[in-house]
């Protein structure tokens, strides 16, 4: 190939984005807004999101974490997520993002009671609405509900809630393409750093696209792509599944994310489902999609019927699988450059959390790379610390 040739493959932006879930959209809506004029392009290889987390995740958000920053993020995902559908209309075109609030009940144990007290003590302080509920209030406020001795309470946050991530994702992306951004469909091989400095990306032999500021939201593929550049993240993908039942009884209305004390998940989807997931040991890590009805059959509907005996009756309808980015250094995120290496940014290691993290860490990213002062200072979540290996601890919720 002539030299000429190999120019009309390269072309010059601000920032490029790798990854377009809701990190990479978010980011790239912030950047536009705050910045307009600049010039942003967001690579994502499967445009359809099918494996994406964003599009395959439970949704949920909630205050219900014990690490103080974590509460911030989700009260700012509240407002975000209040205003949303105003703030990301297109011209005429207006989202519906279907924010219910229908709330989060986690069970407390007498093991777990201490830890729970304190998460709980934590959000009141930040002025979080919780509650601390018995189990006769469980029994009251949800009677298919059936507490066993081992449960001593409940957390019930009333403001928790999800929306449709997908919905968000779309609008996400429709407002930063309305102010400029670039949305491009391709595969990043390669982050490119000379000097310890970004220089751009390679999508496949022949394209490159240059920039002094590359931002890493490749979700759990984010370790691969750090390391086309050099840099390792303690970031594995672990397989999760989620279910979709058909109860043949049903709640008399909408039922809260409400967590089994074994981890176990469960809430109300509409046209009267149920999704359910859980979290386990022996989650595979790595790229593997497939989905696995022997679990619910096995594990997970004798665990279900035992808190809801109701729902000894139901019909499995479908499940899915898709992927935990879990930062095994401490099950947070990272986000912020890479100290070793200039205008490489990172939003990844979100272990299940992230999708309710868009919003607060889009903000904070545009603000990092364009100077501007912090709404929200997450710099606890730098990406420094991995090469200190020093973890941040979040015990009990997380
Ligand atoms: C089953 C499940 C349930 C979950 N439930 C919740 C929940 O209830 N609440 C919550 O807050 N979070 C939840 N999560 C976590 C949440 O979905 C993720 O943390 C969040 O979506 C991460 O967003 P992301 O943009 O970083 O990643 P993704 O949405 O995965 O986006 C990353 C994108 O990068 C693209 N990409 C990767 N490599 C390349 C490359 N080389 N070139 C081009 N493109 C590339 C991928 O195609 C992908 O679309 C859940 C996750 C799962 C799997």
């Amino acid at each position: 190939m002539k030299d000429s040739d190999k120019m009309k493959n390269n072309q010059t932006y601000d920032v490029v984005i790798t990854g377009g879930g809701i990190m990479g959209s978010a980011t790239a809506y912030c950047l536009t807004k705050t910045q307009p004029g600049i010039k942003v392009a967001v690579v994502e290889r499967d445009p359809a999101y099918a494996r994406a987390s964003t599009t395959l995740s439970m949704s949920n958000v909630r205050i219900q974490f014990s690490l103080k920053e974590n509460i911030q993020i989700s009260r700012y995902a509240f407002d975000v997520l209040e205003r949303f559908e105003d703030e990301m209309a297109v011209e005429d075109r207006r989202p519906k993002i279907y924010f219910h609030r229908e709330g989060n009940l986690f069970l407390v144990s007498a093991a777990n009671q201490d830890a729970a007290r304190r998460a709980f003590d934590l959000q009141r302080s930040l002025g979080c609405r919780i509650e601390w509920w018995s189990p006769q209030q469980i029994r009251e406020r949800y009677p298919l509900y059936e507490p066993g001795a081992d449960i001593v309470g409940a957390t019930f946050g009333p403001d928790d809630g999800h929306f449709d991530a997908y919905a968000a994702l779309m609008a996400y992306k429709a407002k930063a393409k309305s102010q400029g951004a670039e949305f491009r469909t391709g595969e990043v091989v390669k982050i490119r750093a000379a000097g310890g400095r970004a220089t751009g990306v390679d999508l496949g032999a022949d394209e490159t696209l240059t920039a002094a500021c590359v931002v890493n939201c490749g979700g759990a593929w984010a370790a691969q792509l750090a390391e086309t550049a050099g840099v390792k993240l303690p970031v594995i993908p672990v397989k999760r599944q989620i279910f979709t039942l058909d109860t043949a009884v049903k709640p008399d209305g909408p039922l809260p994310l409400t967590v089994l004390l074994s981890g176990l998940y469960f809430r109300t989807e509409t046209g009267g489902l149920i999704l359910l997931g859980k979290s386990m040991e022996e989650d595979p890590v790595g790229f593997n999609f497939s989905w696995d009805d022997k679990r619910f059959m096995e594990v997970l509907w004798p665990e279900l019927a035992e808190f809801v005996p109701a729902w000894d009756r139901l019909k499995l309808v479908r499940g899915w699988a898709g992927l935990y980015d879990v930062n095994t250094l401490d099950h947070n995120a990272i986000i912020g450059e890479w100290p070793e290496i200039e205008g490489l940014y990172l939003a990844t290691g979100f272990s299940g959390h992230g999708l309710q993290q868009g919003p607060a860490v889009g903000r904070y990213l545009s603000e990092l790379i364009l100077k501007k002062p912090m709404s929200l200072d997450l710099s606890i979540f730098t990406p420094k610390r991995i090469l200190e290996n020093r973890p941040l601890s979040e015990a009990g919720i997380v």
